[in-house]
């Protein structure tokens, strides 16, 4: 019997982690459980090999567990288009991102049934999702796990708060505490993808790591 009630809770976790990871075997992604972000890490370089391109987009979950820095000692080349000088770089290094061999990147929501729910503004992260030549891995937190569609759907539009936050956009939800369905300029909610399966011939993994990871 666990000792704790952090104990338990891992357990409950790793519980519903290998159901989840189940769930999207049976849809056709290549899923795994990792307990902590460190595993979650010896995994992405276990897939990712010496010297090929990683496209990096808008995500907090790779750069928590300290992908990008590991990558780069890996010796590949990583494309990310946050930290860019001027809205001409970012747009390349987007485009470099999604012209990259691999594709790592998170999720807004994962429902218990294996869904992957995103949603994107300027759309170069779904787009490249969707379609792409890249071998694509999501790296998905257990807090981003939702019981059903509907709660993957809130919770993704609800995950888009502290984002637009971060951005000091001045969204109706950043006053309000909620979505809203604002028709501000500054919506960063404008496209929305679910993926029901990997899209036809994509490669895609799924490491869903049993720590709170990104929002
Ligand atoms: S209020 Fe607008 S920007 Fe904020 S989460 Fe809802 S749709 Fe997105």
């Amino acid at each position: 019997m666990p000792e704790t009630f952090d104990a338990a809770r891992r357990s409950a976790d790793e519980v519903i982690g290998h159901a989840v990871v189940k769930a999207l075997k049976s849809r056709g992604f290549d899923a795994v459980y990792a307990a902590s972000k460190e595993e979650a890490l010896q995994l992405v370089l276990e897939r990712i090999p010496q010297g090929v391109s990683v496209g990096v987009p808008g995500t907090v979950t790779v750069r928590e567990i300290g992908a990008v820095e590991a990558l780069k000692a890996k010796g590949c080349t990583v494309y990310q288009h946050w930290g860019q000088p001027t809205p001409e770089a970012q747009d390349q290094a987007r485009m470099d991102e999604n012209a990259a061999d691999f594709f790592l990147t998170s999720a807004n929501a994962l429902t218990q049934d294996g869904e992957i729910i995103n949603i994107d503004g300027t759309g170069n992260r779904v787009s490249a999702m969707a379609w792409g030549r890249s071998v694509l891995i999501f790296v998905i937190g257990i807090n981003k796990l939702a019981p059903t569609f509907e709660e993957g759907i809130r919770r993704a539009r609800s995950a888009t708060i502290p984002n637009a936050l971060r951005l000091g956009l001045g969204t109706a939800c950043t006053k309000a505490g909620r979505c809203v369905d604002c028709r501000d300029a500054s919506r960063i909610c404008r496209a929305m993808l679910i993926l029901e399966a990997p899209t036809t011939g994509r490669e895609t993994h799924v490491i869903l790591v049993g720590e709170e990871l990104g929002y």
